[in-house]
């Protein structure tokens, strides 16, 4: 392997058939792709008010330098889902080609990739056909409250109606699963997460609140201060949810799924416990930024880079290679928990959650 391609230091060989496994036995599946670190809203977990940088422009990779990392994953590393994330991804013009592209491939197993997006869904409205057309399967829009006063006070803007506006389209343009992603807030998850609740149960939208993580925002994160899954599971049963453990393990899904019963209202609810309750054994996921990095964790310090490589004329064989063995040198877990633990350089909206 040449020298420019700034190879991760103390990785092994790996095979050239290799799948993305690493030291720990893990094997990545699941590719987060960030189309940009820009974005229309700024909540406050997630981004400043004001963002002092954005990622240079030429630092970003082109639509033809992402379709061809992305084949690389698909065709050749064993990736067989592929989330298109941000920053907020419906910012990227080209979204629809690249879904398209995306949609030709074809895994290792012969099958058509899962294809889907995580979105603000602010212009989802007018796309959805467009995004399903292009071979858009499924879709998960950030929605933390139903409250209009409350959705403005986290995202510091004024777009409740876009988002359940969007989430209809979703659905309109068959879409499916539609999931809705929440990060309970302190001030407001008691009255809030029911209401969510019900509101998604009364959509057929599949609710999945997230632990608040430290990952960039303004707000000061403590670990003693976040909503935990403890406390959002009791203040949904105090306002009258039935929830129930369903049979089935939860697998490589972050989540921990409850079967819900409220009256007539009836479906699922997920919680992603990312802080106390980590799922790292059996994490396969491998991200890849809008500027060409890889990294193996969101929490990672230490990324690999593709686009330099990629730039200088690295084959797809020796991408592939430099993705293995990053992989390979993925850390055991996140360690939030840890004395040592440092945030990450980069905020989730950089990352691409
Ligand atoms: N803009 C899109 C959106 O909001 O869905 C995609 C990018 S956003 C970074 C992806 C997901 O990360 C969102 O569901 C958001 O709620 C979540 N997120 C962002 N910062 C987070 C944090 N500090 N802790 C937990 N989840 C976070
Ligand atoms: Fe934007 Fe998504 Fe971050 Fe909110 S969570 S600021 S919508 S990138």
């Amino acid at each position: 392997m040449p020298a420019h391609l700034g190879m991760p230091a103390n990785a092994p060989d790996l095979p050239a058939d290799a799948p993305l496994i690493d030291r720990y036995g893990r094997v990545a599946r699941d590719l987060r792709v960030s189309l940009t670190d820009r974005c229309n809203l700024r909540c406050t977990y997630c981004m400043p008010e004001d963002p002092d940088h954005w990622l240079p422009e030429d630092t970003l990779l082109t639509d033809d330098e992402l379709t061809r990392l992305i084949g690389v994953a698909i065709t050749r590393l064993g990736i067989s889902d592929v989330r298109f994330t941000g920053g907020e991804p419906l910012l990227r013009r080209g979204l629809e080609q690249l879904i398209a592209a995306t949609a030709t491939l074809r895994t290792v197993d012969g099958a058509v990739p899962g294809i889907s997006l995580t979105t603000n869904a602010l212009g989802l409205a007018r796309r959805a056909r467009k995004l399903a057309a292009a071979g858009l399967q499924r879709v998960n829009v950030s929605l933390d409250s139903i409250n209009p006063k409350h959705y403005a006070e986290v995202t510091r803007r004024n777009h409740l109606p876009a988002v359940v506006a969007g989430l209809t389209a979703a659905r309109d343009a068959g879409l499916a699963p539609i999931k809705v992603n929440a990060v309970p807030q302190p001030a407001h998850y008691t009255t809030d997460a029911p209401a969510l609740l019900r509101f998604c149960l009364a959509q057929g939208y599949q609710l999945r609140f997230i632990e608040h993580m430290p990952l960039g925002g303004s707000v000061e994160w403590r670990r003693n201060a976040i909503v935990t899954r403890q406390q959002l599971l009791t203040a949904l049963v105090a306002a009258g949810a039935r929830l129930t453990a369903p049979p089935t393990e939860r697998g490589t899904s972050p989540a921990e799924l409850w079967n819900v019963e409220w009256g007539d209202l009836t479906g699922d609810i997920g919680i992603i416990a990312a802080v106390t309750a980590p799922f790292c054994t059996s994490c396969d996921r491998t991200r890849l930024t809008a500027d060409g990095q890889i990294r193996t964790c969101l929490f990672d310090q230490v990324e690999t880079d593709l686009r330099g490589p990629l730039r200088a004329g690295a084959s797809d064989d020796e991408l592939a290679q430099l993705w293995r063995r990053a992989t390979w040198l993925k850390p055991r877990s996140h360690g939030i928990d840890h004395d040592g633990f440092a945030r990450p350089s980069r905020p989730m909206s950089a990352i691409g959650g």
